[in-house]
């Protein structure tokens, strides 16, 4: 089910871009993460990248150099577009090959003359955009720990719902407000209902919170009144980011009953520019979550062998925030939590199963999240709402300032990483937003 391993996961390789062998980097050759840029200040059309170190693989000009000319002349095409689309349409081996071709082109032991060496683009200056053009984005609830900690706030005597543990709850989300890092996020309006008020106001909400999530874009695609079976689900699984699910919970709680969120989550989610592809995450797989004694078996369609061996994914998800006064100060950011994808009650292939159960359509670039990240201890809740449990246990900044939800000038900042023994730590990236006055 998950990729074997190949020359592409030795930790010993090693790479002629000086950047990329700095110990720790996020992007090493063991990486190659793609994404979508531009050059800052020209006036030219977006174009298909790939993370090395510091630096941007340009791939249209990697292309256009001849250096790419052992791939299918439909790789080389969809190379050359706007966006990753046409690459996710071929599905998720035409990605892989072209990993596999970038490597051998950044090995140190390609000789001078032939490194494409003017392909390479300063991250510092490239400004990093959507990758995808992203059709249909679905958000899951993956988290147990997180359902169980947000259900006992709203729901005390009855916190985890009796469906749970059975289907993969989701609900849709807008694709057109998804940003990239680095894109301001306006404090929502909405309506909102204190406890003991007789009735609803409107104005600004005062429960802005964050959701630490994993995104995951999607190859290929069914057609209507198709299904993935779960043994084929990882071919539709191209790769991950980091994703925050801005939540405005007043506004939730208000709106949530009978039909699930809507405008508390729909103003804006912000994703990392780059793409990790399940190839780079091969040597992090994992069991599936294992499922305490007692607990129902995932009916059929959402079970079997290899996914419950190697379903999981070990990959490590931060939240930093900075405030207005903290960055004032120069103290910089602090981290609020750190989580593990692995933890997550249902894996990817099970979420893009039950997405296509019901003969749903998906479509390549279509992006499902894996819901909040959030483990059993304190420190691994990957919201604010579970952290402050409501507000009623906020927390300290180290400029003295409390914290039970977002302030305007407050920026959130998600990285996530890979780490394995034996093999490369490879990292996502940041997923950064700041949140502005509405
Ligand atoms: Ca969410």
């Amino acid at each position: 089910m998950s990729k074997p391993l190949d020359d592409t996961h030795d930790q010993n390789a090693r790479t002629w871009v000086e950047s990329a062998r700095r110990p720790g980097h996020d992007f090493p050759i063991q990486n190659l993460p793609f994404g979508v840029f531009r050059r800052r200040g020209r006036n030219e059309a977006p174009r298909i990248g790939i993370a090395i170190g510091d630096e941007v693989l340009d791939l249209a000009r990697v292309v256009s150099q001849g250096l790419l000319d052992s791939l299918e002349q439909p790789i080389r095409e969809a190379l050359v577009a706007n966006n990753l689309n046409p690459l996710l349409a071929l599905g998720r081996d035409a990605g892989s090959q072209v990993r596999a071709e970038v490597f051998e082109l950044l090995l140190e032991d390609v000789p001078a003359a032939r490194r494409p060496a003017d392909c390479l683009v300063p991250v510092a200056n490239a400004e990093l955009l959507l990758p995808v053009d992203i059709g249909d984005y679905s958000d899951f609830y993956a988290s147990l720990h997180h359902a169980t900690n947000v259900g006992s706030m709203f729901r005390p005597e009855n916190p985890l719902l009796p469906n749970y543990k059975y289907v993969p709850i989701g609900y849709h989300g807008r694709a057109s407000s998804i940003v990239v890092s680095g894109t301001p996020v306006r404090r929502p309006l909405g309506q909102t209902k204190d406890d003991q008020a007789t009735g609803p106001v409107f104005g600004p909400s005062r429960g802005l919170d964050y959701e630490s999530e994993i995104g995951c874009y999607l190859a290929l695609g069914t057609s209507l009144g198709g299904q993935v079976v779960l043994a084929d689900a990882e071919q539709y699984l191209f790769g991950v980011c980091l994703l925050n699910d801005w939540s405005a919970r007043d506004i939730q709680r208000w709106e949530y009953q009978p039909l699930g969120p809507f405008l508390a989550k729909s103003f804006a989610t912000t994703v990392s520019p780059w793409v990790v592809t399940f190839d780079a995450l091969a040597p992090f797989r994992q069991p599936a979550f294992d499922r305490p004694a007692g607990d129902p078996d995932p009916l059929p369609y959402l079970a079997n062998e290899r996914d419950r061996r190697s379903g999981g994914i070990a990959l490590t998800v931060e939240v930093y925030l900075e405030s207005d006064k903290m960055r004032a100060e120069g103290i910089g950011p602090m981290r609020l939590s750190r989580g593990s994808l692995g933890s997550m009650y249902w894996t990817m292939a099970q979420l893009v199963t039950h997405h296509a159960s019901n003969g749903c359509n998906l479509r390549p670039g279509d992006l499902i999240g894996s819901g909040t990240i959030s483990g059993e201890t304190k420190e691994s809740r990957g919201c604010l709402l579970e952290l402050t449990w409501r507000g009623s246990d906020p927390i300290s900044l180290p400029t003295g300032e409390l914290r039970r939800f977002l302030q305007d000038g407050d920026e959130v900042i998600l990285t996530g990483y890979c780490e394995r023994d034996g093999f490369a730590r490879i990292g996502l990236g940041e997923c950064r937003g700041s949140v502005v006055a509405a």
